[in-house]
């Protein structure tokens, strides 16, 4: 593709991202320097109209709390669950939004809101950016990472893996997205490691997805007290509940060999835990660890890899898929991104044609679960807020216009 992004030195103007989910919509408003200036978050109406008319109202609803109007925004990410065409801006079978046809999601939210660009990218995929944005600045939830003595290249590199109701990962890789030529890069929740394992959603038997779950978790440790089944878990395995111990640990232990899988296939600086499971907190990142180091001792090999300290939370008090959309809304026509405006054609230029039809439509699907509802809860309120002192910066992960996918 040829340059056009000469005429556009850097950023000009506001952003927001949304990210759209089943029950809810979080969004967030990047200032012109990537800072964080205003999120909300508001009830997703299902079926096509519902889904454009709700996130047309996250987007006013965000700009508001800010004290701001529509004209200063530039562009607009959306992270979305389903099969996604980035360069169409479409989406498909998310199921959990009542969208089963393509919908033109970015041409009709652009209709929407008077022509501002639209990008469209799947959820994972926008957690994964906002991420490497979020710990550029901000550091893990555990301090690691970001705490001002990194080189921002260590946060533009790294993998995020998403412990919703599937496991999955979103990778950026050297500052870039990687999506795969069929969208299926970090999809490592259908790695089989099992011949004997149980049944996958995908086809399969003893995937990864089978072991490391949120649903893997629920079925281990069923919730017997009305709260998510792993608060309950890890509150019993600290009592001293022999049983919890023993799955936690087994569940620490999978997590941990899912983390290996990354760091060995891709070897990135960093793995991110998000989704559901991950709102757990410290207690999480320190078993996973534990599980890391036991591992490695009997593998000099592995040990010199370093992996407990290549691993960290996803902060928990920003909606990172959110702002991962808006980093993602900063890009248009320049970098192919394809980026979809009223009355403009989308671009059509080379690229993998359709996307493949992922497994996990069903109930093994994975999920950006940045928010804290994760045992899927409906949300009824709306809340509009504007971070005190939240000042995260743009990383610049840079992406590649192709499609993508994933439900
Ligand atoms: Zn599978």
């Amino acid at each position: 593709m040829t340059n056009t992004s000469t005429n556009r030195s850097g950023p000009a103007a506001h952003t927001v991202g949304l990210d759209i989910g089943g029950t809810k919509i979080l969004g967030a408003l990047l200032d012109a320097e990537g800072g964080l200036v205003a999120t909300t978050r508001l009830a997703t109406e299902l079926g096509p109209d519902g889904v454009v008319r709700s996130a047309a109202r996250a987007v006013r609803d965000v700009v508001d709390a800010a004290g701001l109007n529509l004209s200063v925004v530039g562009g607009i990410g959306l992270g979305i669950p389903g099969i996604v065409d980035a360069r169409a801006g479409t989406v498909k079978h998310a199921v959990n939004l009542g969208v089963g046809d393509e919908l033109p999601l970015a041409e009709r939210l652009s209709t929407a809101l008077g022509g501002i660009t639209v990008v469209v990218e799947n959820d994972l995929n926008v957690a994964a950016v906002g991420a490497a944005h979020l710990l550029e600045r901000g550091g893990g939830a555990d301090g690691t990472p970001g705490t001002g003595t990194s080189a921002s290249a260590k946060h533009e590199d790294l993998a995020f893996l998403a412990l919703g109701t599937g496991v999955a990962s979103g990778l950026v890789m050297d500052g870039r997205l990687r999506r795969g030529v069929s969208g299926a890069a970090g999809e490592i929740g259908h790695v089989p490691v099992d011949p004997a394992g149980p049944d996958c959603s995908c086809g399969q038997r003893g995937c990864i997805e089978t072991f490391v779950s949120g649903t893997a978790l629920a079925a281990a440790w069923p919730s017997r007290h009305g709260r998510p089944s792993p608060v309950e878990l890890f509150e019993a395995a600290d009592a001293g509940d022999a049983a919890a111990v023993r799955v936690r640990k087994a569940f620490a232990d999978a997590v941990a060999a899912a983390v290996r899988l990354l760091v060995l296939t891709v070897d990135v600086h960093y793995v991110v835990l998000g989704g559901g499971v991950a709102q757990l907190g410290r207690p999480l990142l320190e078993v996973v660890r534990d599980s890391l180091r036991e591992q490695a001792e009997a593998s000099p090999f592995l040990a010199s890899l370093g992996l407990p300290a290549r691993v960290t939370l996803a902060p928990m008090d920003v909606p990172v898929a959110a702002v991962g959309a808006a980093v993602l809304g900063r890009r248009d026509e320049r970098d192919g991104t394809g980026g979809v405006r009223r009355a403009r054609p989308a671009a059509s230029a080379g690229s993998p044609e359709r996307p493949v039809s992922r497994p996990g439509d069903g109930p093994g699907t994975a999920d950006t679960g940045t928010g804290p509802d994760e045992d899927g809860r409906p949300e009824a309120d709306t809340r509009t807020e504007a971070p005190a002192g939240a000042d995260t910066a743009l990383a610049g992960a840079e992406t590649e216009g192709t499609l993508t996918w994933r439900s």
